[in-house]
């Protein structure tokens, strides 16, 4: 697919003054000026600018300059009095503003067979080079911030055209075996805003699918990108795509969708609703971890073990997710009992991490059981002692390992409901020594 040479210009500064912060919009000035002076070009592209065209708020800095990128880079940190860190292995900089902005910065490369002003195209050749080697036209178009023509909008592949349209479109037909990770970016732009993968890029990305292409491919960057899905506001609509897609396969063969994991994927969005609308919500959750532990539900411990090694999951993360696939049926044995006290449940729930417990109440086979995890919650979660081992000194007790089993005892009584004061505390645990 021939890219289409036309570059259309137009000028976004006005649209830039309404929805950017009025500090970006200093800072992205300040970028063309420090340009003009240094006898650069310099761009703002990708997201941001994606999202102007569209009227959305978007604070990701990505500049592209022609010329030396990185030495830009230091001249802009010094300027702004702000700190700078160099990615040697992949050319780029990021420069961190006092206001704690970060400004990320990478270089244009011209490339040798190009003749200076051979083309009319040439002013922006390296620019071009650049933008080429994006995902979708979509994220392929820059705006100038140089003073002379700031705020103009450079679109060499119709990327305004295709916003227009709802359109996802990659720039080339390999574009999705040179950089797997773009079948993921592809439904998740799809999503997000309500636009459909064009015809000839959907058959381009099934045929991707079907090949295994996986090995070729950085595996924390398939992972970042599948957690990204699993952080859009509506999961399970990327779930369903990515099922049409065949792209589930992709993360693990026995994945398969269905009934049970879309209704497992809506308890999990009425669960985190449910916690974060509760007064325990100041605790941030990773809501996507549990989004993810819905994906595997269907896959043994094992195999889990092995994804999570596959996908370079961090210790955490593995160590959460392992956890529910060992924990949960136990737990739903325990919490679904008639008459199990509250000490009980606490002494499970209380160690694991909440992502864990949100998942076992999301994945609950009754109301019962999902309302004593509610419980659990709202009424004896972070139940904690007023005496400790000091108190059972004065009382006569030799420190041992017998402290932790009488402190335990009092806590879960008072979990119970029955200890009210650190007296009735201290009147408990005299009862146990005796
Ligand atoms: P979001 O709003 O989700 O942050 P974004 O487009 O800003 O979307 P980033 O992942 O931050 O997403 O990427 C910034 C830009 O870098 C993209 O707009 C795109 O131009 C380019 N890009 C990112 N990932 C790829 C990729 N895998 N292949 C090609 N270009 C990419």
């Amino acid at each position: 697919m021939a890219p289409i040479e036309k570059r259309v210009v137009k000028n976004l500064s006005k649209k830039m003054a309404r929805l950017l912060p009025r500090g970006t919009m200093a800072l992205l000035k300040k970028i063309g000026a420090l340009a003009d002076q240094n006898n650069c070009s310099a761009f703002v592209v990708g997201g941001l600018v994606r999202d102007l065209v569209m009227g959305r708020r978007n604070m990701d800095l990505d500049i592209v300059v022609e010329g030396d990128g990185m030495r830009f880079a230091g001249v802009l940190a010094k300027k702004l009095g702000g700190s700078l860190v160099v990615h040697r292995r992949f050319g780029t900089a990021s420069v961190y503003t006092p206001e704690a902005l970060k400004i990320d910065i990478a270089t244009a490369r011209k490339e040798l067979y190009e003749a200076p002003a051979a083309l009319p195209t040439v002013e922006f050749s390296s620019l071009k080079n650049d933008l080429i080697r994006r995902d979708f036209t979509i994220n392929a178009m820059a705006v100038s911030l140089n003073s002379a023509n700031f705020g103009q909008l450079i679109d060499f592949f119709g990327g305004e055209r295709d916003l227009g349209l709802g359109r996802i479109k990659v720039l080339h037909d390999s574009s999705f075996i040179d950089d797997p990770t773009r079948i993921f970016r592809a439904v998740r732009f799809e999503q997000r805003f309500g636009f459909r993968i064009d015809a000839h890029t959907e058959d381009l990305l099934k045929r991707a699918v079907s090949r295994e292409m996986f090995d070729r491919t950085e595996k924390q960057r398939i992972r970042d990108e599948l957690v990204l899905i699993l952080k859009e506001p509506d999961p399970l609509k990327g779930l369903r795509r990515m099922d049409s897609l065949h792209e589930l396969a992709f993360i693990h063969p026995a994945i398969r969708f269905s009934r049970r994991m879309e209704a497992l994927f809506k308890s999990i969005g009425d669960c985190t609703a449910w916690y974060r609308n509760s007064t325990l919500g100041g605790r941030a959750i990773d809501g996507w971890l549990l989004y993810l532990m819905a994906l595997v539900d269907d896959l043994g411990y094992n195999e889990l073990h092995s994804l999570c090694g596959k996908f370079v999951f961090s210790n955490r993360d593995r160590l959460r997710l392992l956890a529910f696939k060992k924990i949960y049926k136990r737990a739903v044995a325990v919490i679904g009992k008639k008459s199990v006290r509250p000490h009980r449940i606490f002494a499970l729930l209380e160690p694991l991490p909440y992502e864990v417990i949100l998942a076992i109440m999301a994945k609950a086979p009754s109301q019962e059981v999902r309302s004593k995890i509610e419980e659990f919650f709202t009424r004896y979660h972070r139940t904690r002692l007023e005496i400790n081992g000091r108190d059972l000194k004065a009382i006569g007790l030799e420190p041992g390992p017998g402290f932790k089993k009488i402190l335990d005892k009092v806590l879960y009584r008072k979990v119970d409901g029955y200890l009210k004061s650190k007296a009735d505390e201290l009147v408990y645990a005299k009862k146990l020594i005796r």
